[in-house]
């Protein structure tokens, strides 16, 4: 593995906004099920943010917890759903989780993905069970961190992240939501991906497929 630094971030954002923007109509459509209807727009507006504003930073002259912060700021300013500041807080914290490095190592990037889960849970007080985007998000953690202490290299601790979150996201449909707009419909939310946690698996694959 090379390391990963400002310019492979960048080009990690640019494939997790292609990936949202082409998912956008099911995730508002799982959202309009149990939600508003808007987990799609507010993702790709979200996103979509954040590569705009990359492209405007001068990759050689930063490092990546500049770069990762002007990604939150971008996020946070585009999207006014949940998912903005839950979003936001993840990339902040993983900007903090990687403050000093000039590249990124497996090490960090395995950090950077476990602070992004935590900055979640943090900000949004999910516990797993709950139906959100923490029952894919935590899963993937902690699947990359085991994949990675167990020797296995980024591609494949970033692979058993996506296994995890694929696998967190199916389980959402037999959970009542306890958390967020859809919790106001009790046992009526059962049955249903959570799309929050679909998301997620879109974010966690297209950084996999673009950080190795
Ligand atoms: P809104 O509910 O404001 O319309 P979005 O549609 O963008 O926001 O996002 C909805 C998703 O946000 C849910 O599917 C769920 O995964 C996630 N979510 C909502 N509240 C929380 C929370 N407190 N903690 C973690 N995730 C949450
Ligand atoms: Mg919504």
């Amino acid at each position: 593995m090379t390391a990963i630094g400002t310019a492979e971030l960048k080009r990690m954002f640019d494939a997790i906004a292609t990936a949202i923007e082409a998912d956008k109509d099911r995730l508002c459509q799982l959202d309009g099920v149990i939600g508003d209807a808007d987990h799609g727009i507010a993702m790709a507006l979200g996103f979509n943010a954040a590569r705009d504003a990359l492209a405007a930073l001068d990759l050689a002259a930063i490092e990546p917890t500049a770069l990762l912060n002007t990604a939150a700021k971008s996020f946070l300013n585009a999207v006014g759903a949940s998912s903005g500041p839950l979003y936001a807080t993840a990339l902040m914290r993983a900007a903090a989780a990687v403050k000093g490095k000039a590249t990124l190592a497996a090490d960090d990037v395995i950090a950077m993905v476990q602070a992004m889960a935590q900055g979640i849970k943090d900000r949004g007080k999910a516990e797993i069970g709950e139906k959100t985007m923490i029952d894919a998000w935590q899963p993937a953690a902690e699947a990359a961190a085991a994949a990675h202490a167990a020797g296995k290299s980024l591609a494949e601790s970033l692979q058993a992240a996506l296994t995890a979150a694929e696998r967190g996201a199916e389980a959402t449909k037999d959970m009542i939501a306890a958390k967020g707009r859809s919790s106001r419909l009790g046992e009526r939310s059962l049955g249903h991906i959570d799309p929050g946690a679909a998301s997620a698996v879109t974010v966690i694959g297209a950084m996999r497929s673009s950080l190795n």
